[in-house]
């Protein structure tokens, strides 16, 4: 086989065989297809897709490019949770330690910063000792010992995704259902969690910027886990505006911090509780929603999920003081508030996720090339959501910058995503549609 004919195939909209997609996995594993080959590749995926069976065999080759784990030894039960990217998505931080404190050990495999959203693995970074390089065995243990461990793809777990998450991130090749399937399944499959949750975004803050375009890619989730014998639940929620207040590594942190201890934004609380409660009623932990939501409400105000965060942080080597002093980690070095126009009073209409995204990649937040480095402290911190009533003059954000320029540019981006209405506007709800 070449690459070449195999891009070439797909460039003119031809199915790949179950073997000519094992060959080219095999061939991103040993290095013997290139990245100029295989962005190319990624390029025709885009354009022109993939069947069902393709995906299907997509998935498998990722998910077995590297070890299986079997997590058997941990408990009957053992859950994950992964979302599809979007803009202040820090959810992974409160649910991890949120499921684990109502007795679901978490095996966490996250990913970091893609396209215009930021990743779970650089958010932890921020805090300062922080380890997302946990060797399977570290994984499994703390798994076992604290109840949940967030880690990043090693060279043992879906190594496959790794190299090719970074060559999309850099080449355009984000929002395409069968590489986002793929990517995604391959790392749960792998990781051997057999609660598996899927947040699918959809909005402009998400790859997928529309409703109809997230359900397909959460039903196709559901069908492709079904196919190969690894069910999963897809929710469909709303990332037309950032999730939260805060978008930025640090900031986020610090929002997922006041989150487990009770005092989170409502839409990133809201989304937590729904899907905390659609795995605890889906192990059997609980008997309705209703039930569950109140048990996991329950340990986010009385301190227990905060608790086992800061047990899994000191697990990773991570400083735990973090929980009480959030000072500790990077800090820009100027702030500035972004004051709502006019004189009267307004509603927010819209904040557009992508363009705040896009205003602290700007300040350096954001990946261009796979190894640059980026720069935790920078962000965005709303001081309201679509439906908040401002009044002129007052502020509508703060933006946290390391310099005068820096700052200047993502003020010129920011202004231009948020929009106002002088009348009324109704607050959107969160979770949209679930699958499977
Ligand atoms: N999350 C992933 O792990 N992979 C994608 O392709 C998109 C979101």
């Amino acid at each position: 086989m070449r690459m070449v004919d195999l891009i070439l195939a797909k460039r003119s909209g031809k199915a790949h065989s179950q073997e000519e997609i094992a060959w080219i996995i095999d061939g991103v594993m040993k290095e013997t297809i290139n990245d100029y080959q295989l962005a190319a590749w990624l390029m025709a995926v885009c354009w022109q897709g993939m069947t069902l069976e393709e995906t299907t065999w997509l998935t498998d080759a990722m998910t077995r490019s590297g070890q299986l784990l079997d997590l058997s030894e941990i408990g009957p039960v053992v859950g994950d949770k992964h979302s599809t990217g979007g803009v202040g998505d820090k959810t992974t931080i409160v649910f991890a330690p949120l499921l684990a404190a109502a007795g679901i050990p978490m095996a966490k495999l996250s990913g970091r910063g893609l396209g215009h959203t930021g990743g779970t693995l650089d958010k932890l970074e921020a805090i300062p000792g922080f380890s997302v390089d946990l060797s399977i065995e570290q994984f499994i243990r703390q798994v076992k010992e604290v109840g949940a461990a967030i880690g990043g793809q090693t060279a043992e777990l879906a190594p496959a995704d790794g190299k090719i998450y970074a060559l999309r991130d850099v080449t355009a090749t984000v929002e395409s259902v069968p590489l986002i399937v793929g990517s995604v399944l391959c790392k749960k499959i792998a990781a051997g969690a057999n609660l598996i949750i899927l947040d699918v975004k959809c909005g402009r803050g998400a790859f997928m910027d529309t409703e109809a375009k997230a359900a397909e890619l959460a039903s196709i989730l559901a069908e492709v886990g079904k196919r190969l014998n690894r069910p999963v639940t897809a929710v469909v929620t709303d990332m037309e505006q950032p999730l939260g207040y805060a978008v930025g590594h640090t900031l986020e942190v610090m929002e997922a911090i006041d989150t487990l201890r009770g005092a989170g934004p409502p839409d990133l609380v809201e989304l937590c509780l729904v899907l905390g409660s659609l795995a605890l009623v889906s192990c059997g932990k609980f008997d309705s929603d209703e039930q569950a939501r109140e048990h996991l409400s329950r340990l986010l105000s009385n301190g227990q999920a905060l608790e086992k965060f800061r047990e899994l942080i000191k697990a990773q080597g991570g400083d735990a003081s973090v929980v009480d002093n959030p000072s500790i980690m990077p800090q820009a070095k100027l702030k500035h508030d972004l004051l709502v126009p006019g004189t009267g009073k307004q509603w927010i209409k819209h904040i557009d996720g992508r363009k705040v995204a896009e205003a602290c990649k700007l300040m350096g937040a954001g990946r261009t090339q796979k190894s640059d480095p980026i720069n935790l402290a920078v962000g965005v911190v709303l001081k309201g959501k679509v439906g908040t009533e401002l009044d002129g003059g007052q502020p509508v954000a703060t933006i946290y910058a390391d310099s005068e320029q820096e700052y200047q540019l993502a003020l010129a981006q920011l202004k231009e995503a948020i929009i106002y209405s002088d009348s009324p506007v109704a607050v959107p709800p969160v979770v949209r549609a679930k699958f499977g």
